[in-house]
């Protein structure tokens, strides 16, 4: 005799083994899930998707009640040092200007060097 288990999703019996069942680990009387392995395969795509529906709509909804505090949280750092930031970008770009300004230079000729080699192997 064959025993079977009865899936609670759809409802169809199959043999009582791991081809049909996932396996439960804890908390089950015949070692199985309660759904077969497709239900079990499609519940967990679902929630899947549903997570990352449900995650993106929390986010969207709280940004759309508090538009200040999402605001805020993404440019705080920014706003509240900007001038700062500036005035330390500027600063170090004084001081490295030399080397910046050649940096680009001698990107820009290796850059063009390079173009005209495969130009040339092309
Ligand atoms: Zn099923």
């Amino acid at each position: 005799m064959i025993i079977t288990k009865t899936c609670r999703i759809c409802e169809n019996e199959y043999p009582l083994n791991e081809t049909f069942w996932p396996i439960r680990k804890k908390n089950s009387k015949d070692g199985f899930r309660g759904e077969c392995r497709k239900c079990a395969r499609k519940m967990s795509n679902e929630y899947r998707i549903q997570r990352k529906e449900r995650l993106g709509k929390d986010f969207k909804s709280w940004r759309e009640k508090h538009p200040e505090k999402a605001k805020e949280s993404g440019g705080k750092y920014y706003q509240k040092n900007k001038e700062r930031l500036l005035l330390e970008n500027k600063k170090r770009y004084e001081k490295n200007k030399d080397r910046y300004l050649a940096q680009i230079k001698e990107y820009r000729k290796k850059n063009k060097s390079e173009r005209a080699k495969r130009n040339r192997e092309w």
